[in-house]
């Protein structure tokens, strides 16, 4: 078993962490990755001299140090990494912000439930009991049964207005799904967010994948960039090899991919079919980066994260058009704890978008669409930071588009298949999905995936 040859296809989050538990326990790891920046979703790109972070508005699952029954350090324990090498800074609060209401939460859930108070009488208990709930709800387990999150809040909450609020961050931190989320996926997130916290790495997401490179380069994994995989040949019900774009062929026992259950299956030499488009990801966004002369606090803006929605109603779904800026969220790099001193101020504003507006469009059309979109956001957010526009110094969007071109994500869906693969395993028997497909998203999902992936299909048989 020692010698098993593995390729994992891709170095995002998950891939970077499979390869890691893998290279820690003697095998042959290889990571093949199509771009040459690792990091996949959560990455980075170089504009005008400075870094622009792709992915990253916070970390969640954030604990501080001590409370060792969380996944945070787990995840740290299983990957062999020191906590300071990531050098988490935690929010100060965020808020959610629906029409005459605005709740705040930080990393102590006591904040949320003291504005849920004030604002919902007679919600907080139900609030608490459906935390218990969630809590207690073993979101582990391979063999959950389907449920609606929808439906257990109205179970919970009789308030309306609160289930949508508190559905608002959960969903866009979280949900592959239109309208509803699975009740497994909710409580995963829900913790996540609510009962553990958001944190940001000081100097961005470069050290987090700074860190997990190195970490997997001292075990022994080998880093493959700039190469994609364009083939796997398949022959009885087995991958027996992988073809990559340079047109070298590598032998392989196993195979991870955190590219995504369909854009993974497309590599197979015996798949002729296209997946079906009901089967595929609708959900994309845009995300505009603005790099200002000071903090957004100065204009108001003085929560690290704020979920916004404009009706009662939140309708978490694929817009009928190029964007749809009714709803978003917006994050604010400096009002993390311990970064006071960064040169300068940072809104990053993401909003929900359709894939097929962008793709078809023609250089200048998309050129001068990207123009457009940007300016019709920063009107939104400016609702919420008035004068900011008039101190933005150099600002940046990327769209569905982008987010296909840099990760192969079918429909560019940043959450990916509605239907996600619990257990990892595919119709081959050495072909095993990690990552966003396989259930959890996020950084520390990604992470936490890539790792139970590696210790289910290959640690536990060794
Ligand atoms: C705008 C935006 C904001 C986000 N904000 C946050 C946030 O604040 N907090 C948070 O926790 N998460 C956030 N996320 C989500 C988070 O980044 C992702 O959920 C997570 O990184 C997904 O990791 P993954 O391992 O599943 O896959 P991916 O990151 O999608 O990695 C897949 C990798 O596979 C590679 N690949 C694909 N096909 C091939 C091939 N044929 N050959 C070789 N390589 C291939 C791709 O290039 C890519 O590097 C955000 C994402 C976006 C886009």
């Amino acid at each position: 078993m020692v010698d098993e040859q593995v390729v994992i296809i891709g170095a995002g989050m998950s891939g970077l962490a499979a390869g890691i538990r893998l290279a820690h326990f003697g095998k042959h790891v290889l990571i093949v990755e199509k771009h040459r920046i690792p990091g996949g979703l959560n990455s980075y790109y170089w504009r005008n001299g400075r870094r622009m972070d792709v992915g990253l508005h916070a970390v969640t699952n954030y604990v501080p140090v001590g409370r060792k029954q969380a996944p945070l350090p787990k995840l740290l324990s299983q990957l062999r990494l020191a906590r300071e090498e990531l050098d988490l800074c935690p929010q100060r609060w965020s808020e959610i912000r629906f029409p005459g209401c605005t709740l705040r939460f930080s990393n102590d859930i006591e904040l949320l439930f003291s504005d849920v108070r004030d604002r919902f009488p007679g919600q907080v208990d139900r609030l608490r009991r459906l935390t218990q709930h969630v809590e207690a709800f073993d979101d582990k387990r391979l063999d959950v049964e389907p449920g609606s999150a929808r439906q257990v809040l109205r179970e919970y909450l009789s308030e309306p207005l609160l289930a949508e609020m508190i559905l608002c961050p959960v969903m866009y931190y979280g949900c592959a799904r239109e309208h509803d989320m699975e009740f497994v996926h909710f409580a995963t997130t829900y913790k996540s967010i609510f009962c553990e916290g958001l944190a940001r790495p000081r100097d961005g997401v470069q050290r987090f994948i700074g860190a997990l490179v190195k970490r997997y380069k001292a075990a022994g994994g080998q880093l493959r960039l700039g190469d994609g995989v364009a083939r796997l040949d398949v022959h009885g019900g087995r991958v027996r090899g992988v073809r990559l774009e340079s047109g070298e062929e590598l032998p392989c026992d196993l195979v991870f991919s955190c590219a995504g259950y369909y854009e993974t299956m497309r590599l197979c030499s015996d798949v002729k079919e296209p997946p079906a488009a009901a089967d595929l990801g609708r959900l994309s966004v845009i995300e505009a980066i603005s790099i200002l002369d000071r903090p957004p606090a100065d204009f108001g803006l003085d929560a690290a994260v704020v979920f916004f929605n404009d009706a009662e109603q939140f309708p978490y779904a694929c817009p009928s058009g190029p964007v749809e800026t009714g709803s978003g969220v917006i994050c604010c790099p400096n009002n993390f704890e311990r970064h006071e001193d960064l040169p300068e101020g940072v809104i990053r504003s993401t909003a929900l978008a359709r894939y097929e507006d962008w793709a078809g469009l023609g250089d200048e059309e998309y050129a001068r669409a990207k123009r457009e979109w940007c300016e019709r956001l920063s009107t939104r957010v400016e609702s919420f930071a008035p004068g900011f526009r008039e101190h933005v110094l150099d600002s940046d969007l990327f769209t569905p588009r982008t987010i296909h071109r840099f990760t192969g994500r079918l429909n560019g869906a940043l959450y990916g298949a509605p239907q996600k693969l619990r257990d990892g395993r595919t119709r081959l028997d050495n072909l095993f999905i990690c990552g966003t497909d396989q259930g959890l998203v996020g950084i520390v999902g990604a992470l936490l995936s890539g790792i139970w992936m590696a210790n289910l299909h290959v640690l536990a048989r060794s």
